[in-house]
């Protein structure tokens, strides 16, 4: 309850900043670290050991977090989806900034998406003499502007392949028909939909990396709650979404199909930056219908929902750039 007082203060948009460590590689060539770290809210950027800017968020986490930090300031999420609201929780930055390793992790470092489950289902167990749960979750990735399946064995070839669209079922109400919605009752069930997904990624791809930075992964929990003392009902999603890498990419290195996978990254990322800053601002029209996937989401943006953008970064001097795009995207929407 603190949280939400806390979260309604400072609206429903939370902005954490995340820089991985520089890695064996980077620090055999002898690689500058172009990131200073202040408080927990505050970073500065330096290029050749001066100043060049300074960016405050909601947190920071530099090189010496570990995953059980980011998620300590991460679970109250959890609290919130099984509490009636709906959240989304996206990944952004350039490919190698450390989105993948956030939100899924690895086996000894398991990331956003599993300790989030837990956290669900910890809570749940909690509440077990008022409240009923059901859970339900899906895997998507949406790639060039389409929806595919990820728990639909073999929905990367040609023939097995379906194609979803997005429809409204009713005011307010966003559906795709015929994505699988698995029911899980414990985090072995979920350890098993996460790995079902996370293969189906890389199936179907000659290179399933390459792939997995020019798709947004997306992962949706589904909650329906019912209370058994009063009889209330909730109904909630929480969206947990690793995104295509945001890395600019000059057109006159790309063409073709490698062209047009990129003019679509660039939209659907800038199409959400614009959702979330026109909420943000409270502007009267919000441009959902700009891309697949703000347009997906859409339920579960705005209104009372909750927003949490976790923004990587790489350390490295030789990616300044894409870091300050990245940063300034993530100022952008705070
Ligand atoms: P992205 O998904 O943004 O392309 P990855 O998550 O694949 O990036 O990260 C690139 C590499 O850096 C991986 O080998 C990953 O394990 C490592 N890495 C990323 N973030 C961290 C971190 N905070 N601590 C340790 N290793 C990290
Ligand atoms: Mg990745």
């Amino acid at each position: 309850e603190l949280y939400n007082k806390i979260l309604e203060l400072k609206g429903n948009i939370r902005v954490f900043c995340r820089c991985r460590p520089l890695n064996s590689e980077e620090i055999a060539d002898g690689a500058s670290m172009a990131i200073d770290f202040g408080t927990d809210s505050e970073l500065s950027v330096k290029s050749n050991g001066a100043l060049k800017k300074s960016f405050k968020f909601d947190a920071v986490f530099g090189p010496q977090a570990d995953q059980v930090d980011v998620f300590e300031d991460t679970a109250p999420f959890a609290t919130s989806v099984l509490d009636g609201y709906n959240v989304c929780i996206f990944a952004y930055g350039q490919t190698g900034s450390g989105k993948t390793f956030t939100m899924e992790g690895t086996d000894e470092a398991r990331g956003v998406n599993f300790r989030t489950l837990e956290e669900l289902f910890r809570i749940i167990e909690d509440r077990k003499n008022q409240i009923r749960y059901e859970i339900c979750v899906s895997a998507l990735e949406v790639y060039n502007e389409q929806i595919r399946d990820l728990l639909v064995p073999g929905s990367h070839s040609g023939a097995a392949a379906k194609r979803l669209e997005i429809r409204q079922v009713g005011e307010g109400i966003h559906h795709v028909p015929g994505l699988v919605e698995a029911s899980v009752k414990n985090m072995s069930e979920v350890w098993e939909v996460l790995q079902t997904g996370s293969n189906a990624r890389a199936v179907g791809s000659t290179n399933a990396n390459e792939h997995s930075s020019r798709s947004h992964c997306i992962h949706c929990v589904m909650v329906k709650g019912e209370n058994m003392l009063n009889g209330e009902r909730t109904r909630s999603k929480l969206w947990l979404v690793d995104l295509a890498g945001s890395e600019r990419v000059a057109k006159t290195e790309v063409q073709g199909e490698r062209l047009k996978e990129t003019q679509n990254i660039n939209r659907s990322l800038s199409a959400l930056g614009d959702v979330i800053s026109s909420l943000a601002t409270k502007s009267p029209h919000i441009p959902f219908r700009n891309s697949k996937l703000t347009h997906l989401l859409q339920d579960s943006l705005g209104g009372d929902s909750k927003t949490l953008m976790l923004v990587q970064i790489s350390p490295n001097e030789n990616d300044l750039s894409e870091t300050l795009c990245s940063l300034n995207f993530a100022s952008r929407v705070r």
